[in-house]
């Protein structure tokens, strides 16, 4: 399963079970699973998004039934301790269980490692749980290591050791696989076929064994790839690297489409007959700015916040960027009240300055890497090395290498930090 398809199954889970509900003042509701809930916010994952609530806009949370695995959960997380390696992996094991969302991958590394470290004889079955885990998600690469060190942990393990040699032969096959293809992709380099080398470095810039080419030049493939590109002239942005963006005609800005632009409601009649205030003409769509950020070319503007008490008018401005406006404007005022969070005083605009940032768009054929062919030919003779050492390995004159470093029964590189303690959501030491 891709991993998409992964989260909406586990939100699926999480609902069938139950969701929480939250309750906005404004009378909104949302469903999904409470993750966190402070005095700021409420975090809620449903299953499109996961919403930031501001907690003061909140009138109640309904937690339901679903929520009672995910507090056993934490309360078990938070009973870890280094002196007893084992509740680590009965957490991991718990988590792989039946009706478990087996799916928090991080989550699960972090347990089996930490029980593999801190007790090397749970760790041929903390490395199992781990290798079990990744081959459900389909990340093979990520279950052959495992097996691997599985293996490493307890030689005389059966199972392990067959998972392992299998697992080294196919992660060698993918390593071949992959350096043919970066074969290709430096010959196109000294071949001097700028476009196509482009393209083809693009493509296998993560590819297994594309690090090593440092060992023999200075330029990594990512590097290279963008070298090449600054030699060729894109047909698409004509070598500019960017494009207007086709969604905000370029503007930065989408118009709002409840005030069509005019950032107030018509025929408001203030209280009394008087001319209404601005709390009360303001269209609440866009908070009386007429528009909003483009999010897809990233616009960003300053917006002046004007407001009056009794010493007068005060200017506050506010830097914005598409997606996070209202963020952004939440942190000084309330857009229930339009008044000042501090002082309280209420607003007499909400003005928009001309977009800083937007209107272009990184142009997808070149990566938006401008034409400016670089003064400087690639190292060929690095190179040369780099292509012979692939051809020696994709033929079998020499070996490939380990997969693993000798000895490692556990993943040193996810628990760097020993952080083996959890608390309020979080790993620490
Ligand atoms: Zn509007
Ligand atoms: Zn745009
Ligand atoms: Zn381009």
């Amino acid at each position: 399963m891709r991993p998409l398809a992964l989260i909406a199954l586990t939100l699926a889970l999480a609902l069938a079970a139950g969701a929480d509900k939250v309750v906005m003042k404004d009378g909104r509701t949302y469903e999904g699973v409470v993750l966190e809930e402070n005095d700021k916010v409420v975090k809620l994952k449903t299953s499109r998004a996961t919403l930031t609530l501001p907690r003061d806009q909140v009138a109640s949370i309904e937690k339901t039934a679903g929520g009672t695995a995910r507090v056993e959960r934490e309360e078990r997380m938070e009973a870890l301790s280094p002196d007893k390696p084992v509740a680590y992996l009965e957490l991991a094991e718990w988590l792989t269980g039946p009706g478990k969302d087996a799916l928090e991958i991080e989550t699960l590394k972090r347990l089996c490692n930490a029980a593999s470290k801190l007790d090397r004889s749970l760790a041929c079955r903390a490395q199992k749980v781990l290798a079990a885990a990744h081959d459900a998600r389909g990340e093979r690469a990520e279950a052959c290591k495992a097996w691997l060190r599985a293996a490493c942990a307890d030689p005389e393990d059966a199972e392990a050791k067959e998972k392992a040699a299998a697992g080294k032969k196919e992660i060698d096959a993918a390593t071949i696989a992959d350096m043919k293809e970066l074969l290709t992709a430096v010959d196109l380099v000294i071949a001097q076929k700028w476009k196509d080398a482009a393209i083809a470095l693009r493509k296998t810039q993560s590819h297994l064994w594309a690090d090593h080419v440092l060992d023999y030049t200075r330029m990594s493939i990512k590097e290279l790839a963008s070298d090449a590109q600054r030699r060729v002239v894109c047909d698409v942005c004509k070598g500019k690297g960017d494009e207007p963006c086709q969604k905000c005609g370029a503007k930065g800005l989408i118009t709002c489409k409840t005030c069509e632009g005019k950032g107030r409601k018509s025929g408001v009649i203030g209280k009394g007959g008087k001319d209404p205030t601005f709390a009360e003409y303001v269209c609440r769509s866009c908070h009386g700015m007429g528009s909003t950020l483009c999010v897809e070319c990233g616009a960003q503007r300053d917006v002046k916040i004007m407001s009056l008490d009794s010493k007068g008018q005060t200017v506050t401005q506010i830097h914005t960027e598409a997606g996070k406006e209202r963020n952004a404007l939440l942190k000084v005022v309330s857009l229930d009240t339009y008044k000042v969070l501090k002082s309280e005083a209420p607003l007499l605009n909400i003005s928009p300055e001309a977009v800083s940032v937007g209107g272009l768009k990184l142009c997808a054929t070149c990566h938006g890497v401008k034409y400016d062919p670089p003064a400087t030919w690639p190292d060929y003779e690095g190179l040369k090395r780099y292509k012979a050492a692939l051809e020696d390995r994709i033929s079998g004159k020499t070996p490939i290498g380990e997969v693993l470093a000798d000895g490692s029964y556990f993943d040193a590189v996810v628990i760097e930090q020993g952080c083996m303690r959890y608390s309020g959501g979080k790993w620490s030491e």
